[in-house]
Parts: structure tokens; sequence; C-alpha cells
């Protein structure tokens, strides 16, 4: 889809980029904003600028804030003893949208996967493991996705803390392998918290 102006052009292949936008969706929702007014336009593209200048990331869970220290670790009613390790931000939103967790988080930033080339080192493990260390941490819940790459990271991680006393759990495995947390309803998601099981390993697997 090629069209005569070159600006037009320009904007619906920025839009397309976005994940999910083939070209005639772009295309729909520059019209769109073309429609609106200059200050519209305007505000609409600086949130985006403003977001990208300025957010942060938690210092200590890596959540997505606008401080050094999110609103979630910092708040003084959160569990500090209780940690649920998510692959990324969605995952947070997805479980605060439950109201049923009341722990913290530490969001890894992916999971360990050597097809794709992304090791432990890659990933916001160090900063868990000296987490653990440095807080009286008693329970660890394993909210990574059910695939091999969340069982791999999930071993991992396990291995690294075998020795130190402190429970591991692990979602409830209900919601069905290979489903990522965003897309599961929120009363589903919230008893999967409430019924985590401990976490096991089985050898014979
Ligand atoms: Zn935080």
């Amino acid at each position: 889809m090629e069209f005569k102006s070159k600006l037009l052009n320009q904007a619906v292949t920025q839009m397309s980029s976005l994940p999910g936008v083939g070209k005639r969706t772009a295309l729909r929702l520059v019209l769109h904003l073309l429609n609106k007014d200059q200050h519209e336009v305007e505000q609409f593209s600086n949130s985006f600028i403003k977001l990208k200048e300025s957010i942060k990331f938690c210092n200590t869970c890596f959540n997505i804030s606008d401080k050094e220290i999110c609103d979630i670790c910092s708040h003084p009613k959160r569990d500090s003893s209780i940690i649920c390790i998510v692959q990324d931000i969605r995952d947070v939103i997805a479980i605060e949208s439950t109201g049923q967790f009341f722990g913290k988080y530490h969001v890894l930033g992916g999971v360990i996967s050597p097809m794709e080339g992304i090791g432990p080192e890659d990933l916001n493990i160090s900063s868990l493991l000296t987490r653990i260390e440095k807080n009286s941490v008693k329970e660890l819940i394993f909210g990574l996705p059910a695939t091999m790459e969340g069982d791999t990271t999930n071993f991992f991680i396990y291995r690294k803390i075998l020795d130190k006393e402190i429970k591991m759990s692990l979602i409830s495995r209900g919601i069905g392998i290979g489903n990522q947390l965003e897309y599961i309803d929120e009363i589903t998601l919230g008893k999967s918290i409430m019924n985590r099981s401990p976490y096991e390993i089985n050898f014979s697997s």
C-alpha cells in the first residue's frame, strides 16, 4: 500500500511498526489523528515522548515506575517476605488486577531461552538473588509461563537458592500449559495465586 503523499506514507509506516497493526489499520488510525485538531495531536504524541523520557524501572523489582522505587515496593502494607517472580511488566499488571496478591514482585525481563540466546545473565536474576540475600524473604512464587523456558528458569533459580530456607511455590497450573498470565481472566488468575502449590522437581521426567 503506497500513497501519493510522502508524509502520509511515513506516518502509516510508523503506525504499522506497532505490534498487531497492519497497514490498513495504520491508515485508519493515521486518518483519524489527521481529523483531530493540532493541540490534540500534540498531546497524543507528547505523551509518548514524555513517557519515553521520564519513565523509570523500579530499582528493586524492575516494574515500570515514575519513581526510583515503585509504588508496590514502597507500599507499607505489602509483604516484603513474599516475592512473586514474573516474566514482564504485563504480568505484574495482570496479577495486580486480581487484587488477591499482597506480596511484592520481581520482574525478570524474560525467561531463559537457549534457542533465542537468552541466558540467566541477560535477565534480572542476580538482582533477585541479592534481594533474597539482603531481605528476609520467606516465600518465592514462580509466576513464569508454563512453558519449557519458564520451567528452565524456575529450575535455575531453584538451584541457586536451594540451600536457603525459603518456601518455593508455583502458581496453580490449572491455567493450562503455555498460557500467558495476561490472557487469563482475573478470577482464574486470582485463584491460581491463592491455590499455589509447593514447587517440586520431578527428576524422573
Ligand atoms: Zn518495585
